[in-house]
């Protein structure tokens, strides 16, 4: 049988999950697992470049994550789940690679400056922000991945990764890193209950996990189409962010008759919300079943990650053990 290709992927562990993060990465890493050999980590080291000064939630955030991660389907069996933090390796290689990435490579790169001005309230003036993305770059080649699955707005960091992988391999005259290649996820733009992307940040996310009576509340006053101010004006669906979530989360015939109930007003929005209501609690319910049976075991969740931190770290060892013959660092065996 030909050998799987291998892939890494990372999440920043900030807690529980939120039906945008299903829907645009889990999902997808779920398909993943059983086409490629997967390596899937939560980054805490990343969520230290911004959240330096307020460590104190980034480890429960991070058991939060494997939580969902685990509740949604990823298998140990199929994968690699793991904890960045507990794989010390990747920060050797990421302070190895820091000793060859020129600084203009990090300075222009458009999150830098994006993040720079977006985030209130944290001084993002730091080394450690300014260099995530060779920290990314160490990640990724530690584990001589052949790919990266990520969004259209990750690209610039895996060329990045690439750059670096090509001027580590051509600076010390070595095959070492494989260039990984970004495979590029078409995923479904799911809005956030105000019509805006869904994000923690501004407070209008369903979560994966949750309670049913909160997210029956939730959708109770999601936006609808504004101008439908009235039962018996006609809407457009389209501009409506409840119909965004009807075409993930109700069969085809019951979005076509929404979208017509809807344009000629002969459905309500109170009743439209209602029947989503039902359609998302009935597809989360067996992933909020899950959380909760792996919840009441947490030595065993403890337990899989411990193994997932191993087998990561004996790969890790393997490839720093060549990083620093290939460098010449140390004697020569
Ligand atoms: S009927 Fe449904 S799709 Fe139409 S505006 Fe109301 S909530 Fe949105």
């Amino acid at each position: 049988m030909a050998e799987r290709k291998r892939i890494l992927s990372g999440m920043r562990s900030t807690g529980r999950l939120h039906l945008g993060n299903l829907h645009g990465a889990l999902e997808n890493f779920v398909q993943l697992q059983h086409q490629y050999e997967c390596f899937f980590f939560v980054a805490d080291w990343h969520a230290l470049t911004t959240d330096y000064a307020t460590p104190q939630a980034i480890r429960a955030n991070t058991w939060d994550m494997v939580l969902d991660w685990l509740a949604v389907g990823l298998d140990p069996e199929h994968c690699t789940i793991f904890i960045q933090s507990e794989v010390k390796e990747h920060a050797e290689l990421f302070l190895l690679l820091s000793m060859i990435t020129p600084l203009p490579w990090l300075e222009r790169n458009p999150t830098y400056k994006e993040q720079q001005t977006q985030i209130d309230g944290k001084d993002l003036a730091t080394y450690g922000f300014l260099g995530y993305p060779v920290l990314q770059a160490a990640d990724i080649i530690i584990y001589r991945a052949n790919g990266v699955p990520v969004g259209k707005d990750q690209l610039p960091h895996v060329e990045l990764t690439r750059e670096i992988a090509r001027r580590f391999n051509f600076m010390y005259q070595t095959e070492l890193f494989p260039i990984p290649d970004a495979l590029l996820t078409e995923v479904p733009v799911l809005p956030g209950l105000d019509g805006r992307k869904m994000s923690k940040s501004y407070g209008n996310c369903i979560y994966i996990t949750e309670a049913e009576d909160v997210i029956a509340d939730k959708i109770s006053k999601m936006m609808t189409d504004p101008a439908r101010i009235k039962r018996d004006i006609p809407g457009n669906p389209e501009v409506s962010p409840v119909f965004a979530y009807h075409k993930l989360y109700s069969s085809p015939p019951e979005v076509a008759e929404i979208a017509e109930g809807c344009r000629t007003a002969k459905i309500g929005c109170v009743e439209c919300k209602k029947r989503l209501t039902k359609n998302v609690i009935a597809r989360l319910a067996p992933y909020r079943q899950k959380r909760l049976e792996l919840e009441a075991d947490m030595k065993k969740v403890r337990g899989i990650i411990e193994e997932g931190n191993e087998r990561a770290r004996r790969e890790c060892i393997a490839t720093m053990e060549l990083v620093r013959q290939a460098i010449g660092i140390v004697d020569r065996k």
